[in-house]
Parts: structure tokens; sequence; C-alpha cells
């Protein structure tokens, strides 16, 4: 049976760090990093945004080649799935049942979206490439159902190449569930400005011809693997403050619902910063280069087409007190948003980069919204 000192399953962005970041550390143990898709590990965001429009090649996604990938010594077995762990004898079984011991394991295996019916959804490469080409044509009309970030990106970028775009949420005005009714108006405002037809409070589609038809109703995390092998899961795998899930077994991104020492309860974050951010402390932790509790704010962005874009730092709760700064008609605005205490909870920014770094110290320290 082959054995690797570090086992990575799953081949996205978190998984990707813990192997580059070891590395980056001093790490010198052998590293593997197994992977169900075909692809070494990459960005999911540009699969809404500039991949989808064709403006970058695929492998301006990849977090590193392959041959970078070989000169950081990490084995990728790409293609291959983990069919099972078992945490006792410190080993993972492919679906092919081959099996492979580790000493240290990472599970990053991220999340599937929801599907409804024959709609179209976008998690991979292969599924942006589909919807890609019908936005190649610069013409269509493009159905999206659901109010979230890959489906109102996907929806700008379709509107920015030229297709009809109809778009409903079932949200009373869009991000009202997330950011506040002001801030989504915000961004519905600019989706309706440069011609996408947003149909809110409402889960189907109008009657009409549509060459596609998208879903963006949110994800599952994977937390089966995990689950099967008697690892603690609720919506996804518990984690420790320090990503730790069981002895020699962390978790990373999506999937991982960890102990915020900043948030003082378990949170479980679906983006980009969140995969980074968990996958490079538990490579620099293996490394023996951080000690401490993992204590990031957890932060994302989104872009609307390129007719705006939001930074925000959190997360905040839906009972926040709400409060704007700053002009929303010259795309110049921050939102803090606190709780019942006067905390400041989150901090959402359009082109306020200063207030959004000030607003990431508060949140780490407990303080309130700033003067
Ligand atoms: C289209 C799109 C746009 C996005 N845009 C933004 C954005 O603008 N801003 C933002 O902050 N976030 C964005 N996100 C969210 C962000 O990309 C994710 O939160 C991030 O990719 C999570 O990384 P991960 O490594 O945890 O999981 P993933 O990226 O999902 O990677 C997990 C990998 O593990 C593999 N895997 C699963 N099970 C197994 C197994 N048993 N064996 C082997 N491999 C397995 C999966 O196939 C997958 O390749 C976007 C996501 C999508 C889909």
């Amino acid at each position: 049976m082959a054995r690797f000192d570090n086992v990575i399953v799953g081949g996205g962005l978190a998984a990707g760090m813990v192997a580059q970041e070891y590395r980056g550390a001093g790490g010198d143990g052998s590293v593997l990093l197994i992977g169900r898709e075909a692809h070494p590990p990459y960005h999911r965001p540009p699969l809404t945004k500039g991949f989808l429009r064709g403006e970058e090649p695929v492998e301006d996604t990849y977090v590193h080649s392959l041959d970078e990938w070989r000169e950081l010594d990490v084995e990728l077995r790409l293609s291959t799935e983990v069919a099972a762990i078992d945490p006792a004898a410190h080993t993972v079984e492919l679906v092919d049942g081959e099996r492979i011991e580790y000493g240290r394991l990472a599970l990053a295996t991220g999340s599937t979206p929801r599907t409804l019916g024959e709609a179209a959804t976008i998690r991979v490469i292969e599924d942006s490439q589909r919807v890609g080409a019908l936005l190649e044509t610069g013409s269509g009309h493009l159905g999206v159902i659901g109010g979230g970030f890959v489906g109102v990106e996907a929806a700008a970028s379709a509107r920015m190449k030229g297709l009809d775009v109809t778009l409903v949420a079932p949200e009373p005005v869009l991000w009202s569930h997330l950011f506040g009714e002001q801030v989504g108006a915000y961004f519905q405002g600019h989706m309706e400005r440069h011609g996408v037809r947003v149909l809110t409070g409402r889960k189907t589609l109008p009657d009409g011809d549509y060459d596609m038809i998208l879903a963006g109703i949110g994800v599952t995390p994977n937390i089966e693997l995990a689950r099967n092998a008697g690892l603690p899961t609720n919506h996804g795998v518990l984690a420790d403050d320090r990503l730790a899930a069981a002895p020699d077994i962390w978790v990373a991104g999506d999937i991982a619902e960890y102990q915020s020492v900043i948030h003082d309860r378990r949170i479980r974050i679906e983006h980009w910063d969140v995969a980074l951010n968990h996958g490079s402390y538990i490579g620099k932790s293996w490394a023996g280069a951080e000690q401490g509790p993992y204590q990031v704010v957890p932060y994302f962005f989104s872009d609307i087409g390129d007719w705006t874009w939001m930074e925000y730092v959190g997360p905040g709760d839906r009972d926040d007190t709400v409060e704007v700064r700053g002009s929303m008609d010259d795309d110049d605005f921050v939102a803090y948003y606190s709780n019942a205490d006067g905390k400041l909870t989150a901090c959402l920014a359009v082109n306020r980069g200063d207030e959004l770094n000030a607003a990431r110290e508060l949140i780490a320290s407990g303080g309130g919204v700033p003067a």
C-alpha cells in the first residue's frame, strides 16, 4: 500500500492551498492531492465572470499549472474519487478499491449545486463552458431561477454578452435576505438598468421561449465521505478552532463548520477567500509555521458584470441594523451591520476598501460601528 505523509482529498482551492502553503512554509513530507475533477485545483469565481464570458483561457483559472505542481513536489491524482476513509487505520480508499495510507489528512470536498429538473447549474469548468457557449452566440434568452450569487453574476454576464435575461428570485428585493432591502435595491437597480428583467417574490419563470434555464438555488456541502467515516457533522463537518475534525484529520473550505474564535460560535462559509485561508492555515500548521487558532474574519466579493461589485466582511445576521454611508448613486458607499448589543457584525463596501479593512479589524476586536 502506498503511503504519504500528507493526503488531501478534494481538488479545489482549499485543497490546493493546503499543499501550496505546506511547501511554502518549508514542509518537506510527501504530499498527495486526490481530486475528482480532471483539472488541477482552480478558482471558481471566474466561472460566472470573465471565463464565462470567454474573456480568459481555462489555464488562467488554475492555481498552478501541472508543471508548477511537479516543481512543488506535490503529487496530483486527478479524475480520482475517494470512496471511503478509515480514520483508525489512517487510510483512504479510492473508488477502484486502491487504499492509500496517510499520516495527516485534509478534507476539502466542497459543495454540489442543488438542481431543478433539467435546468443548468454552474459549479465546474465544464458547466461554465456549456453556458458560455450560449453567451458566445450573443443572442437568445437565458432564464435564471434563484437570486444567489451564481445566478445573479451569470445573469449579468449573459446580459453583457447581449442576451435577453429574465431572473426570478423569491425575496421581495434581490439580496434583501443577505444585505437588507436598501442595499439589495442598489444591486437590483444595476441589473435592471442594464436590461436584466428581474422578477422578485417568485420562484418560477414566466412562460416564454428560453434557450437555456439556469438554476442558482444554492449548494449542498459534500460531507458524506466524512459522515460515513464517523466524523461529527451538522450542515458541514464539525471542526475545532484549528480546523481539526478528528485526530490527524482537518477540514477546509465549504464543508468546514468550524469553531470561530472571532464569532464565538461555529460557522460555515461558502466563499473563495475562506477556502483560500483555511487551506493556507492547514498547510502552514502542518509545516509547523502556525500554532494559534484560525482567526481570519470571513471575506467575500462579488462582481455584477462590469457594472458594479462589492466586498463584504462578516457574516452578519438577518436581524442586524443596517446603516448606509456614502452615495449609492455614485457606486461609492459602505453599509455597516450591527447587532442588538451595538456590535459591528458585518460591513459591505462598494469601492470603499479602507472602510472595509477598518471594519474587518473592528469585527475581530468586537468593536461597534465606527463614528
Ligand atoms: C460559479 C462560482 C462562482 C463563485 N464566485 C465566487 C465569488 O465571486 N466570490 C466568492 O467569495 N466565492 C465565490 N464562489 C465560491 C467559492 O468558489 C467556493 O466557496 C470555493 O470554491 C470552495 O472551495 P473548496 O475547495 O472548499 O471546494 P470546491 O471548490 O468545491 O472543491 C472541492 C473539490 O473536491 C472534489 N471532491 C468532492 N468529493 C470528492 C471525493 N470524494 N474525492 C475526490 N474529490 C472530491 C470536487 O469534485 C471539487 O473539485 C463561487 C463559486 C462558484 C461555483
